[in-house]
């Protein structure tokens, strides 16, 4: 059933659309790090803690003033080692470390197929974003990318989406459903009026997601269903993220 009720979905990325934090961000990172010659580490744990903190030169540069290093060093070493970080990264991305999440392939497919347009909206940096999507997606046609560098402020602000929906040339938050992964994402969705679907991983299952329109662990796929963590709305959440359980969050049960 093709119904109105569903225009568009934007997805966010990292952790998100692809399982990019632990192995793909956080080795980048240490390698960084370490052809700096900075005796920096950051292991799983703790990099669960600084993903709090969105965009990577901030994330930098705020542990390295936790570490007592001054504003004139940090201003110097945080774009130099993010810049070297994000080539890292793109070596890890064409060598195929980092994985599309599980059934993520199956909704964006399901989507394409009744005519839902789907957008991207992140706070990582264009140039990461765009290689990694035409690499790792490169069927998707993508009706809208906004990213970490074209916007002024980054999530929880809600300008991520809000850039979407012109971009999409919505008039407003009806009929689009956001997906995240994390309690900033869902807050930047919320303070953009937006339906939010969470689907969690391994970093963010204890976030507080409390204003979420549906939270699972995963997409889910046949076979292999995801946990549902809380359906708020009743919506009759299984343990697949389908077209028709995001069409009936986007279609009235939920906020106007
Ligand atoms: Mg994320």
């Amino acid at each position: 059933m093709n119904g109105p009720a569903l225009a568009a979905v934007i997805f966010d990325v990292d952790g998100t659309l692809v399982d990019s934090e632990r192995h793909g961000h956080r080795v980048a990172f240490n390698q960084a790090f370490a052809d700096f010659d900075l005796p920096y580490r950051w292991g799983e744990d703790l990099y669960g803690q600084l993903l709090h903190t969105t965009g990577g030169q901030r994330r930098i540069d705020d542990y390295l003033a936790a570490q007592g290093v001054g504003p004139a060093d940090r201003a110097r070493l945080a774009p130099a080692l993010h810049a070297h970080k994000t080539a890292v990264l793109e070596q890890l991305v064409d060598a195929g470390v980092i994985e599309v999440r599980p059934g993520a392939r199956r909704l964006l497919r399901e989507l394409a197929a009744e005519g839902v347009a789907v957008a991207v909206g992140t706070t990582g940096s264009r140039r990461w974003v765009e290689r990694l999507l035409r690499r790792m997606l490169p069927e998707v046609s993508w009706a809208a990318i906004v990213a970490g560098d074209d916007v002024t402020a980054r999530k929880p602000d809600p300008e991520v989406f809000t850039r979407c929906l012109l971009e999409l040339g919505r008039p407003g938050p009806a009929g689009v459903v956001v997906i995240e992964d994390s309690a900033e994402g869902l807050a930047a969705a919320r303070a953009a009026g937006l339906c939010c679907a969470v689907v969690v991983n391994g970093y963010t299952a204890g976030h507080d997601l409390a204003g979420a329109d549906l939270v699972l662990d995963g997409f889910g796929e046949p076979g292999a269903p995801a946990a549902v963590v809380t359906d708020p709305h009743g919506a009759g959440a299984g343990g697949i993220l389908t077209v028709d359980l995001l069409r009936t969050l986007s279609s009235g049960i939920v906020r106007r």
